[in-house]
């Protein structure tokens, strides 16, 4: 993403949105980390490296007053990753650094949560899969076993001549 134009047509792409849903869907905190309100949540990068195909660590909620608050008094915005933004929980909007530390540590824990929530949900997923698999296979052996077919195609006993 080279431009200000590439950079504002990704932010109205499927992609992004995409993003955004992965973003939620795997638990990560949807209220503002600054402010903590819960109402129109942009997702703030704090980095921009992998801009297009993000990590879900990349970005951080933040509300649209406060991201427009960031990105109008900090030129250093979206870059420099967690620790930059970190620092300027503090100087651009007056936490603490000891509630600094705090916010973000909350943010990464919710992260890691939904993540390995995630994590559960994709294997209980493939396990429900292979069990209808089995299922599918065991009805099919069956048809045929009616059918008068064993399972590896030879006729069974009792439907030779048929
Ligand atoms: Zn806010
Ligand atoms: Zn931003």
């Amino acid at each position: 993403m080279k431009s200000k134009a590439d950079y504002q047509r990704y932010m109205q792409s499927e992609a992004w949105v995409a993003f955004k849903t992965r973003y939620r869907e795997a638990g990560w905190p949807w209220r503002c980390i600054a402010c903590g309100d819960g109402r129109h949540i942009h997702l703030h990068h704090v980095t921009y490296v992998r801009l297009g195909d993000e990590d879900l660590r990349d970005v951080v909620p933040l509300c649209a007053t406060c991201h427009d608050r960031l990105h109008a008094t900090c030129t250093g915005a979206g870059k420099g990753g967690v620790p930059a933004f970190r620092s300027q929980l503090v100087t651009v909007f007056g936490l603490s650094e000891k509630e600094s530390f705090v916010r973000m540590n909350r943010w990464r824990q919710k992260g890691k949560i939904g993540r390995e929530a995630t994590k559960k949900l994709k294997a209980e997923k493939r396990r429900q899969a292979k069990e209808k698999r089995k299922r599918d296979i065991a009805a099919m052996l069956e048809a045929r076993a009616r059918n008068g077919y064993a399972a590896d195609g030879s006729r069974l006993p009792g439907f030779e001549n048929n």
